[in-house]
């Protein structure tokens, strides 16, 4: 049998987040895996009480034993999110630039594992010897510190993995894009690129931080009161534009929520941020005049628990704002959060304060690739193939539809799962599947889609519940009043309410034989049915019920 040269990705394809891809070299009853990224999608409403979402690994868990390591290519929670989630079961080294390491350290620190043995930190530009795979990281730009795209180099051929990127002419931190080496990638000659699909439909250039930073600047010379700015703490360039105005416009900083510090930190450890103003305690940022500081917050979506929920809620110990005051929202509003994000606003607006959005001013520029961008990575690359991911269907399809345009002669779309023969093949192929699905991190269990305990939650959150316990004599008959306790229910007149059930318990009671362990099991069936009957009259609900027959 002879080498081949595989790509599989378990998540990140047919969706925008939890990224995770494996490479394989070998032949076929021998292969070598890497993974690539190992992200996490937050959960929405439909799964009431799950936060984190994230590619189900059972597949490389299988094949642990020849699974050379992880390599990450930046640490956006889509790409890093999993690992401390997932590595228990992996056990194999991590590969990371400093600033990506730092983070995924603390991810460990608060599962009480000590990753250090395992976490390799790579230098920017650095290469990592895997095997068959000679790595390298190639700087690119995105919305976060430290962006790298792979050259994946096998004795089969070159594939270029091009993270998320996009060409910022002006990131403010770090390099830019690595053009020149992207274009002698190109030379060389490439099998395949798997590329970012998010902006697809996006025309022209996503733009530069500069000149977000030159228009915020502009803003907050105008703003005479307090200003309160939100953006996604993860991107540091816009953090350092937010202390870049407030020197600028004579005014203190003050940061509010945990990531916004924790982002902080892992930066000034890693030697970003070292020329910014020093921010302040929002303690002391209180005693400020309103003209002469800046609050810099979490909660761009309107999180719950984000900081600027709770300012505009009015509920923050710290942070107050009042008629005159601006609240900025530099950043992207992620479709599905728009109806959440209008009432934060309006509830802003309300109170007499400003709102800027994205939609009212240029503040918020893009991470990933608009198509003339991609058009500059496909000319400087010109793949033999390209493997749309990091998006949606609809994403990946147009994207496929781009690559066509852009005369690439063998794109390939593919899903969660599909298996790729990248080489030795005519032209790359999706050939096999591996078994691909979702894991919902419930507390702290990992569950599938359909597990009881979020099929329960659902139905608590919909229907209530309701409680009943027997008390069964000796001779079988019903002992006193049921204790029925219920949630969720919309009751006016309880005691009504509880008379009409205890009468439709004891018909049913009459029924069966109480003292008979085998009627017991209709009986509580019976239980259950009757009264879910009877609330669905009484009030118009059907409550998830529990019965209790207690022999006393
Ligand atoms: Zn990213
Ligand atoms: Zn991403």
């Amino acid at each position: 049998m002879k080498d081949e040269l595989l790509f599989c990705p378990l998540g990140g394809s047919g969706e925008i987040g939890m990224n995770l891809n494996l490479f394989a070299y070998g032949k076929p009853e021998n292969h070598k895996w890497i993974i690539v990224d190992i992200g996490v999608t937050f959960a929405d409403d439909t799964f009431p009480g799950i936060d984190l979402i994230y590619p189900d690994p059972g597949f490389i868990v299988d094949k642990k034993e020849s699974l050379l390591g992880i390599v990450l290519t930046h640490a956006h929670e889509d790409h890093i999110g999993a690992i401390s989630h997932i590595w228990p079961e992996l056990k194999c080294n991590i590969y990371a630039t400093p600033f990506t390491a730092a983070l995924v350290t603390e991810k460990f620190k608060e599962k009480k594992i000590d990753i250090h043995p395992f976490l390799k930190i790579v230098n920017l530009r650095g290469n990592i010897k895997l095997g068959p795979f000679d790595i390298e990281l190639i700087t690119m730009t995105h919305s976060i510190l430290e962006p790298n795209g792979l050259k994946i180099k096998t004795p089969l051929g070159c594939v270029l993995h091009t993270g998320d990127w996009k060409c910022d002419p002006n990131p403010l931190i770090g390099d830019l894009i690595d053009s020149k080496k992207l274009k002698s990638i190109g030379n060389e000659g490439v099998l395949a690129m798997i590329c970012d699909s998010t902006n697809i439909f996006s025309i022209g250039r996503s733009g530069s931080e500069m000149d977000v930073r030159k228009n915020l600047l502009k803003i907050f010379e105008r703003l005479k009161k307090k200003i309160i700015v939100t953006c996604f703490a993860s991107n540091v360039a816009r953090m350092e534009t937010i202390f870049f105005c407030a020197q600028k416009t004579g005014r203190q900083i003050s940061l509010v929520g945990r990531s916004m510090h924790r982002i902080f930190k892992a930066a000034r450890q890693c030697g970003y941020l070292k020329d910014v103003i020093e921010p302040i305690d929002p303690r002391d940022a209180k005693k400020i005049s309103r003209d002469k500081i800046v609050y810099l917050c979490t909660g761009t979506q309107g999180e719950p628990m984000g900081a600027m929920s709770r300012i505009s809620n009015f509920t923050h110990p710290d942070v107050m704002m009042e008629n005159g005051d601006t609240a900025i929202f530099s950043s992207k509003i992620i479709p599905g959060n728009e109806k959440k994000l209008s009432k934060l606003h309006n509830q802003l607006v309300i109170e007499g304060i400003e709102v800027i959005t994205e939609e009212d001013e240029f503040i918020h520029v893009s991470g990933h690739p608009n198509r003339e961008e991609l058009k500059d990575m496909y000319n400087w690359i010109r793949p033999k193939s390209v493997i749309p991911v990091h998006g949606e269907y609809r994403h990946m399809q147009e994207h496929i539809n781009f690559a066509k345009e852009m005369k690439i002669p063998y794109p390939v779309k593919v899903m969660n799962g599909d298996i790729v023969k990248l080489a030795p093949a005519e032209k790359p192929f999706v050939y096999d599947k591996a078994p691909a699905g979702k894991k919902y991190l419930d507390g702290n269990i990992s569950v599938e889609e359909g597990s009881n305990s979020i099929k329960e939650r659902k139905n608590l959150s919909i229907n209530g519940m309701m409680e009943v316990t027997i008390l069964v004599t000796p001779k079988g008959n019903i002992h006193d009043r049921p204790i029925v306790t219920v949630k969720g229910l919309p009751i006016n007149d309880y005691e009504d309410f509880r008379f009409g059930l205890e009468n439709e318990i004891e018909k049913t009671a009459r029924t069966f034989s109480l003292t008979n362990s085998r009627q017991q099991e209709n009986a509580i069936d019976a239980f259950k049915s009757v009264c879910k009957k009877y609330t669905k009259n009484k009030v118009g609900k059907r409550p998830f019920t529990n019965i209790n027959i207690v022999q006393i």
